[in-house]
């Protein structure tokens, strides 16, 4: 059986005092939670540590991670340091990182193959842009992100990795994807991972919607039987909203 999972990018969001306050009033209201989802959170780097000591129910992600193991890298972190102060996940190709930091499908598997080489767990992003949309190439699109980007992975390798359909145009503008539009993506992403890997790989994958979700629009997108829960950038930085979101399952 997958996991259900809900989980909060807080992007380049909060300084270290608000983000403990967050950390502790999510892993508060996580106790208290109505659903067995899990509940990730994924801080600024330089709040991890300190957030993995207020956190005990809630898993801790990072936002990004290095490609390559150590070295004359200024700038990065590694997934070894990630592991090293507690964190399990870690979020790769987000929209963001695509966008401004031109990281392409090719790059994204080699810091893929990395982080679970070092037993992280990856929260892999994909989707389109309203053009690619509109002009009908979405399938194209998610079927390059991800057969590239999960390229040369074994079946054991699939079984720690997340996949996030998160539709750029979605993100951060208040435009959330029908149910509908969001349950054909994830079915064609579930179809895809059975020709890439296999049935069971393809049954056993989380795959998460992203864009623009909230504790009004969570219960129709989870409802639909190939969304397993979700990935939340705004609603995740008010505690009782990220919760709202959580219990909506
Ligand atoms: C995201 O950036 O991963 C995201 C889903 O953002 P938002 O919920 O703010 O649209």
């Amino acid at each position: 059986m997958r996991k259900k999972i809900v989980a909060g990018n807080w992007k380049m969001n909060t300084l270290l005092k608000d983000g403990m306050e967050l950390a502790k009033a999510v892993e508060k209201l996580e106790k208290e939670k109505s659903s067995d989802a899990l509940v990730i959170v994924a801080p600024p780097y330089t709040h991890l540590s300190r957030v993995k000591e207020l956190i005990q129910g809630v898993k801790l992600s990072a936002q990004n991670c290095a490609s390559e193991e150590s070295g004359a890298f200024t700038g990065e972190v590694s997934p070894d340091m990630l592991k090293s102060v507690g964190v399990e996940y870690v979020i790769l190709g987000h929209s963001e990182r695509r966008a401004y930091y031109g990281e392409d499908n090719l790059l994204l598997n080699k810091k893929t193959k990395l982080a679970l080489a070092k037993g992280l767990k990856p929260i892999f992003c994909c989707g389109e842009v309203l053009e690619e949309r509109e002009g009908g190439k979405l399938y194209d699109v998610i079927t390059e992100q991800i057969s590239v980007g999960l390229k040369d992975l074994s079946k054991e390798d699939m079984a720690q990795v997340v996949i996030a359909y998160e539709p750029v145009w979605a993100i951060g503008t208040g435009v959330v994807a029908s149910p509908e539009q969001a349950q054909e993506m994830h079915k064609f992403i579930r179809d895809l991972l059975v020709k890439l890997f296999d049935e069971e790989v393809a049954s056993n994958t989380t795959i998460l919607y992203g864009g623009s979700c909230k504790p009004s629009n969570a219960a129709e997108l989870f409802a639909n039987p190939d969304v397993d829960g979700g990935l939340i950038g705004g609603a995740s930085l008010k505690a009782e909203d990220f919760l709202g979101i959580v219990n909506a399952y």
